[in-house]
């Protein structure tokens, strides 16, 4: 898989002797998580996994180099049985996708390392992300983080029906691939479609409502696509990767920074 992460930030690219030579307390390490999965007719399957590394890659290069952060190596399947039904899904249970988080967490609480970000780039995974980092908290002593997308910046010329229902193989999406790999990105195949619409409010919504229903892609978006893909600019894409980067930065550096003991 292509990755953007800086050599010297690769804790993959260590040997052993110079990871056991890392200041344990200030060190912080991040476990990418993502997905492989359908992305409709225009995106690759590694869509998620690819947008994860190129944010996560251009934060660390903003990084004063004394900071040790580093990556560690993604978790590439997630939970994604939404997906089910769509060749090319590769899906893990929640039980797989959360021992698996544990079993890392357990080696790096083994090493002796006391900071881990879980950096999450698929929906699905999300709610297992946040159990997760209060376990790991809980059971090793971790102190654990949960760093989600972009960061939480706002999208600059984006709809406002694209901002609430643009989920999966969407414009975001598609402008990021096309800032970074347009060879993947199929522009004669964008299909559109939404599972709501913001001028007519439901009382049942999909996500993001006190009522929801539990969906599965295929029942509401047949070509796999949640979202509007056709306005995806790579200018945008350049642009809005850049501003995350640079959110996800501020945040990891406050993570380093985060008191390792409980204020007393
Ligand atoms: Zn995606």
């Amino acid at each position: 898989m292509k990755t953007w992460v800086p050599d010297a930030r690769n804790f993959a690219y260590l040997n052993w002797k110079q990871v056991d030579a890392l200041p344990r307390e200030s060190t912080l390490l991040v476990l990418p998580t993502a997905a492989i999965e359908q992305h409709g007719h225009h995106l690759p399957l590694a869509t998620d996994t690819l947008i994860n590394n190129l944010l996560l890659g251009h934060a660390l290069e903003k990084l004063p180099p004394e900071m040790h952060v580093y990556a560690l190596p993604p978790v590439h399947y997630g939970k994604s049985n939404e997906h089910i039904g769509f060749p090319g899904t590769l899906s893990v249970s929640a039980a797989t996708f959360m021992a698996v988080l544990r079993d890392l967490g357990a080696s790096v609480a083994n090493a002796g390392f006391r900071r881990l970000v879980l950096y999450n780039t698929h929906g699905g995974n999300s709610s297992l992300i946040d159990v997760m980092a209060r376990d790991l908290r809980a059971e090793f002593n971790l102190r654990t983080f949960a760093l989600h997308g972009s960061g939480g910046i706002t999208f600059e010329g984006l709809s406002a029906q694209e901002r609430a229902y643009g989920f999966h193989a969407n414009e975001v999406e598609t402008a990021f691939l096309l800032a970074s790999m347009p060879e993947l990105v199929d522009r004669s195949a964008y299909t559109v479609n939404y599972i709501a619409d913001i001028a007519n409010p439901e009382l049942l919504l999909p996500e993001n409502a006190p009522a929801t229903f539990a969906w599965l892609t295929r029942d509401i978006a047949p070509s796999g696509v949640l979202g509007d893909p056709r306005p995806a600019t790579a200018e945008n894409g350049a642009r809005w990767r850049d501003a995350a980067a640079t959110r996800l930065a501020a945040a990891l550096e406050v993570m380093v920074r985060y008191p390792s003991q409980p204020a007393t």
